[in-house]
């Protein structure tokens, strides 16, 4: 998911934060709804507050809904020929390509993304999301099954209506490409919540659809906490499915406010703790690449960061230090400089709770070899830190840190590794590195993961492949043709002749 951490574009230039307009309000029905006051906004960078965000209640949320119901209705955006679905989402990812000059400054000054790596990752990536699930819309066909003579069997291939959609924080533009490019593709409309620390971007994305010529109401953003907006939306009646990525933790909440409020199918992309695996056989220094580009990746602020490094004991040193090398090579800044390579952490709690679980190994007699510390310098940037002689039950092994902390546990062979890589709940992704092809294979299909890389980390722009978690890292998928079918569900028929 995390576009690659060396996607940078000379073309994208530094801009001054206290300078740029950022649009306002709700997008209901193809229009801003203003709004004013909510959740105050620091940007990482340098600690500044700069905006609020506004808290939709649920009055709002069901006028959202009722526009995207008369939206897919009136326009029949599901029912006409799907080709022009094809054009429309076409046109929409083109414009999100010609506007990255506004769209990346305006998502750097809230997020930890630089605006060096906006507009060739994040922006180019959220259009080519757009443009994958687009064309799925008309290659589908209905099948006709064998119910024997005297009858006509069919499934029919149908799209929800309105999906309720929910997004993090980490990476927001291409989170709401996840949810908008497939839900939309399929025949439906959405309303999306982004979260509350970093909406504006989101914004931007729905007022470009209907300037793509989308029909108003298709896409409408409602901004809000997930206590009051997130809840109002899951629980609305309207909502014919429920797309979320986020914790584990509010997975959980939406689980039980659905099952409150009445059935809906759900898919989840939940937390990680993802270990990489590296056997003594392994390319060093192509292992000691991916495993410090996955620490480094917005420091660490990834689901699928592959924190937990599970090391053969002959090489454990001589990777460590190659991981240390790259780690020194980190160009700390404001995500408005073009020059910054290295993330800040989203917020000052987030910070707080990294130097607890550090703080917590290291008093359990970890050993720190690298870094350790906050940066000594405005905002919330922490340094990337390696930890060594961590014990398996310790909170830096087990929870998901989102920071960018690396445990370094060693292993002699490929069962004790194995037994390492194991998550008592999560299961979202795992890496391993070995020149070995009968053990690759035998290791990946042992691994307990929804995505399981081989001598690579992180995903680039391979949006054919699905991605999801096992055990509580979520369920169902996003990318890949699975995502695209769950916006649709099947109608069986029978015709008697
Ligand atoms: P979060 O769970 O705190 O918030 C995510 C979104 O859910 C926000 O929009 C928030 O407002 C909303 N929300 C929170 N509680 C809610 C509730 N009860 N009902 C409805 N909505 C609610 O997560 P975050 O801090 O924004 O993002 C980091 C988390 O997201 C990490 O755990 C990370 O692993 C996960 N994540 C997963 C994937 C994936 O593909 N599996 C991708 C990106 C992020």
């Amino acid at each position: 998911m995390p576009p690659s951490p060396d996607a940078t574009n000379p073309d994208t230039r530094s801009f001054d934060p206290d300078r740029l307009a950022l649009p306002s309000g709700h997008f209901i029905a193809g229009r801003f709804v203003p709004a004013r006051g909510g959740i105050p906004l620091h940007r990482p960078s340098d600690g500044a507050a700069f905006a609020d965000c506004p808290v939709a209640e649920p009055a709002l949320v069901d006028e959202a809904v009722a526009a995207a119901a008369k939206a897919v209705r009136e326009s029949g955006w599901g029912e006409r020929p799907p080709r022009e679905r094809v054009r429309a989402l076409h046109r929409w990812a083109d414009l999100i390509e010609e506007k990255a000059g506004v769209l990346a400054p305006v998502e750097a000054v809230a997020s930890t993304r630089p605006v060096g790596q906006l507009a060739a990752g994040d922006v180019a990536v959220t259009a080519e999301q757009i443009r994958f699930f687009a064309e799925f819309a008309d290659k589908e066909t209905d099948d006709l099954v064998p119910t024997g003579a005297g009858s006509l069997g069919l499934v029919m291939s149908e799209p929800y209506g309105v999906v309720g959609a929910i997004t993090p924080w980490n990476f927001p533009l291409s989170m709401a490409g996840w949810k908008l490019g497939p839900a939309l593709a399929a025949g439906n409309a959405v309303v999306l919540k982004p979260s509350e620390m970093t909406p504006f971007s989101t914004l931007l994305l729905a007022a470009l659809s209907v300037e793509a010529g989308l029909p108003a109401g298709l896409v409408n953003v409602v901004l809000g906490d997930g206590p009051t907006t997130g809840t109002a939306l899951t629980g609305h009646p309207g909502i014919g499915k429920v797309s979320f990525t986020g914790s584990t933790a509010a997975g959980t909440a939406i689980m039980t406010n659905v099952a409150r409020t009445g059935v809906k199918p759900m898919t989840l992309e939940l937390g990680g703790k993802s270990p990489q695996l590296v056997f003594a056989d392994a390319d060093l220094a192509l292992a000691a690449r991916a495993v410090a580009g996955s620490l480094l990746a917005n420091a660490g602020q990834a689901c699928v960061a592959g924190t937990r490094l599970i090391v053969a004991e002959a090489v454990a040193d001589a990777l460590v230090e190659a991981i240390g090398a790259h780690c020194a090579g980190i160009r700390p800044g404001p995500t408005w400089d073009a020059a910054t390579t290295y993330a800040p952490i989203i917020s000052e709690r987030q910070i707080a709770r990294i130097e607890a679980i550090v703080g917590a190994a290291l008093a359990a007699g970890a050993e720190c070899v690298r870094g350790g510390t906050r940066l000594d310098r405005p905002g919330t940037f922490y340094a990337p830190t390696i930890l060594r002689r961590v014990g398996t039950d310790s909170p830096a092994v087990r929870e998901e840190i989102f920071g960018p902390v690396l445990t370094v546990q060693t292993f002699r062979d490929e069962d004790e590794a194995l037994a390492l890589a194991e998550h008592p709940t999560y299961g979202l992704a795992a890496g391993l590195f070995t020149r070995d092809l009968s053990r690759a294979l035998r290791v990946t299909r042992a691994l307990q993961a929804g995505t399981v890389w081989v001598n690579r980390y992180g995903r680039s722009r391979d949006h054919i492949l699905p991605t999801g978690g096992y055990k509580q890292s979520g369920i169902g998928k996003d990318l890949g043709r699975e995502a695209y079918l769950a916006n649709r569900r099947s109608k069986s028929v029978l015709v008697d002749l």
